[in-house]
Formats: structure tokens, C-alpha cells, sequence
């Protein structure tokens, strides 16, 4: 059923990297939900395998000394959503782990394999990218650390090495002050389904003004992206209706949605914009503020 040409278990991370690095056409595994369909549709590019599940060093989360909450890339969405660390220090993470698929699929998936994969749907990614998350990977020359924001390059392509295991997911400690963010899932069912447009937002607030948002969508160009115009569009501006619209209509700036089966571009384009207010206004409302 499963067109597995070699399987080899990884005893730790630097096993896993001696292994990848020894056979040029290996590629980690970890819940497989995304592997083992590839692999069942025939696809030989995920034949050689390297199994990192259950690799306890890649699944502990802990906030380090400096605040940074650091999240193994082998916890799954489960986990993700349960951790109290996350929950307190970065919950829209929490939320945006929270809209993948059901809870079998959350149970096995890995934050890691979310974003390696390099889905354009990832629903981990935009409330990453409004957290300015980072990535550490393990390779044959040792640790790197690369922002998440770049890592994802093409439609299905990172810039992994083929021999690297990404390790942690690493969330900066959130600002002082009045800081929130929000991620939101429009798809055409509110349960199991594929991504029409992902959004997230975060924003940091000075009383009726804002310091600054940081906006993030999926499925809203070839990669994840961030939102520069529209942010810029907001950052330092009032709370107000106008603000909103400026961020509403900017936002098309930044993004080139597409046709697909599942959406034409124009109505993609229709809920980016839609989104991107209620994204807005859901993280300014937590952060304590309102719109006038
Ligand atoms: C029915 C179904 C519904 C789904 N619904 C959603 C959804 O709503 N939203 C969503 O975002 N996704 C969804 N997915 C996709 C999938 O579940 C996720 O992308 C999941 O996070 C993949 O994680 P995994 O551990 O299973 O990855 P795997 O399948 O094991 O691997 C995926 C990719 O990541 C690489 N990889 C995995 N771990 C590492 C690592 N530590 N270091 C380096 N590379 C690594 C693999 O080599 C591979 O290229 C769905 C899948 C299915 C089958």
C-alpha cells in the first residue's frame, strides 16, 4: 500500500542527521500524516526514510531564562494546544494549532512536519510569522538558527537542508504592554478542511493608537506571507474605522491569490480583506483596546 523503499530509525537527533547525511535521498519522517499520503499516491521522492517520531529531545516545550518559549518540532498539534507554556505565552499559537484538521490528524501531526512540509495551508505558520518565530535546525556542521519568515520558498519547498532535523520552534518573549494577536481559518467546511485562507495578526498597542500590527495570511500567494503595506498602513495610526479600511485595502498589495478548484482568486481576495479586519479587530479587542 505504502511504497516504503528503506526505513531506518533515528536514536537521536544526531543520529537522524548521520543517517539523512549518509543517504542523499532520505527525508525525516515524523506523524507521517503528510508522508504516508504522498506515499500512497505514489510518490518516490518519500521512499527512503528516517523516523524521528518520538524522538523525546525533539518533543519537550520550555520557556527559556530569556522568555523565549521553545517548542520541539516533534510536538504534535495536541500537544501544542495543551501545553500550559503555550497557552500562556504564545496561546494564539494554541488557537492556530487548533484549526488542523480533527483530532486524530492533531494527535500525530507534528508543528515540525507543518512546516517542513511547506505547505502554502500550514495553519501553524501565520501565527508564527506574527510572533516573529524562529527555527533551529541540526545539521551535518552543527546548530543554526534562521527566522521563519523566509524559510518557506517556493509552493511545497524550504530552505532545509537535506540533511537537517529541525529542532525547536522558537517564540520570542512577547512585548510589553498591551500585546495580543488572533488567527482565524476560512474554509469551505469549520471542520476538517484544507485552508481557503489562514490569517493571523498580532498588534501592540499605546493606548487609542497602535504600535504596531503584524499581519500574516496562508494560502494568500505562492508562500505563507507577511503583510509589510498593510502593517505599515497601521503601525503608529488610531484606533479607528479608517485605520482598518487603510489595512483593508493595502492588504492587496501584499498578497496574489490564486484560482483553484477550491477558490477563484477574486473571491480569495474578497475573504484576505474580510479577514483581515476581523483578524485585526479580534487582536486589538484582546489587547484591551477598541476601535472607534
Ligand atoms: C486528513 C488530513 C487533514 C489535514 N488537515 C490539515 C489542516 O487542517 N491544516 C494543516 O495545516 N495541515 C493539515 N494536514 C497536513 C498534516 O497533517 C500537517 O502538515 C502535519 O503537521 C504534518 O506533520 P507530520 O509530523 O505528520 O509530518 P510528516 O508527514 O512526517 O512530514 C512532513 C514533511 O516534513 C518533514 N519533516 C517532518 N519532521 C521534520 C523535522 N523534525 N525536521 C525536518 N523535516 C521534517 C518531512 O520530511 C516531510 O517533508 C492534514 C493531513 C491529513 C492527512
Amino acid at each position: 500500500m505504502f511504497a516504503v523503499e528503506r526505513y531506518r530509525r533515528a536514536e537521536s537527533v544526531a543520529d537522524a542527521v548521520r543517517l539523512l547525511a549518509e543517504d542523499p535521498f532520505s527525508i525525516p519522517i515524523a506523524g507521517g500524516t503528510d508522508i504516508l499520503v504522498k506515499l500512497r499516491e505514489g510518490h518516490r521522492q518519500y521512499a527512503n526514510l528516517v523516523d524521528v517520531h518520538g524522538l523525546a529531545e525533539l518533543e519537550s516545550i520550555i520557556l527559556d531564562t530569556d522568555g523565549t518559549l521553545c517548542v520541539g518540532a516533534g510536538a504534535t498539534f495536541t500537544q501544542v494546544m495543551e501545553s500550559p507554556l503555550v497557552r500562556e505565552h504564545a496561546p494564539v499559537l494554541a488557537e492556530g494549532a487548533s484549526w488542523v484538521a480533527g483530532p486524530q490528524i492533531r494527535n500525530v501531526g507534528t508543528i515540525g512536519g507543518n512546516i517542513c512540509n511547506g505547505s502554502v495551508c500550514a495553519d501553524s505558520v501565520p501565527p508564527l510569522l506574527v510572533l516573529d518565530a524562529e527555527l533551529e535546525l541540526a545539521g551535518p556542521e552543527g546548530l543554526r538558527r534562521t527566522p521563519l519568515r523566509g524559510f518557506h520558498t517556493g509552493p511545497g519547498i524550504v530552505a532545509r537542508g537535506q540533511a537537517e532535523v529541525l529542532t525547536k520552534v522558537l517564540v520570542p518573549a512577547p512585548p510589553r504592554g498591551a500585546f495580543a494577536a488572533a488567527s482565524l481559518k476560512y474554509a469551505m467546511r469549520r471542520a476538517m478542511d484544507i485552508t481557503t485562507i489562514g490569517c493571523a495578526a498580532s498588534v501592540l498597542l499605546d493606548g487609542e493608537s497602535i504600535v504596531w500590527l503584524k499581519l500574516a495570511f496562508s494560502v494568500a500567494a505562492p508562500t505563507p506571507v507577511r503583510c509589510p503595506s498593510a502593517e505599515a498602513a497601521a503601525s503608529g495610526k488610531p484606533l479607528t474605522a479608517q485605520t482598518v479600511e487603510a489595512v483593508k485595502k493595502t492588504v492587496e498589495v501584499d498578497v496574489a491569490p490564486r484560482t483553484s478548484w477550491r477558490a477563484p482568486a477574486d473571491f480569495r481576495m474578497h475573504i484576505i480583506r474580510e479577514l483581515s479586519e476581523r483578524a485585526m479587530r479580534t487582536a486589538v479587542q484582546r489587547a484591551g483596546g477598541g476601535i472607534r
